[in-house]
């Protein structure tokens, strides 16, 4: 079976994903940073001063379901966090890296993606608010 470079591609999206729409292009975003692997863009209710996603190009549901053939983009997620953070001048001052995993952490959009979160003091790390 053959498929075209396109098709391709969308092996790797999943339709009605929002974070494939907005690496795809077909979804408007504030983009920050981008390279072959990732994209980074402003979340649209920040809740910092700085907040900014790094969301893989490629769909990846949850951290739960990565393998080891996800340790290189994990790792090269974590560094253009460290970029991202210097780029937006924050990383002097102090940043948050923060990936909500399911149900309980918060998680709203299911395709993995980095938290980037800085630019003032932030609250307390994961003060829990009662059961599930
Ligand atoms: P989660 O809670 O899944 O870890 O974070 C998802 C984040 O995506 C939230 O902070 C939310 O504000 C952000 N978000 C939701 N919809 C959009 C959108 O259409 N564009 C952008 N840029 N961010 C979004
Ligand atoms: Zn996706």
């Amino acid at each position: 079976m053959w498929w075209t470079a396109e098709e391709e591609k969308n092996q790797l999206r999943q339709q009605d994903c929002l974070f494939c729409n907005i690496v795809h292009g077909d979804m408007p975003s504030t983009e920050i940073y981008s390279d072959d692997q990732c994209m980074a863009f402003n979340d649209i209710n920040p809740v910092a001063n700085v907040h900014v996603l790094i969301v893989p190009r490629d769909h990846v549901t949850y951290l739960t379901g990565a393998t080891e053939q996800h340790e290189q983009l994990l790792g090269h997620l974590m560094r253009v966090g460290a970029r991202v953070a210097r780029q937006t001048g924050i990383s002097e001052g102090g940043y948050r890296l923060a990936m909500n995993q399911g149900v309980d952490a918060g998680q709203i959009v299911d395709h993995l993606h980095i938290h980037v979160l800085g630019g003032g003091l932030l609250d307390k790390l994961g003060t829990p608010l009662g059961p599930s």
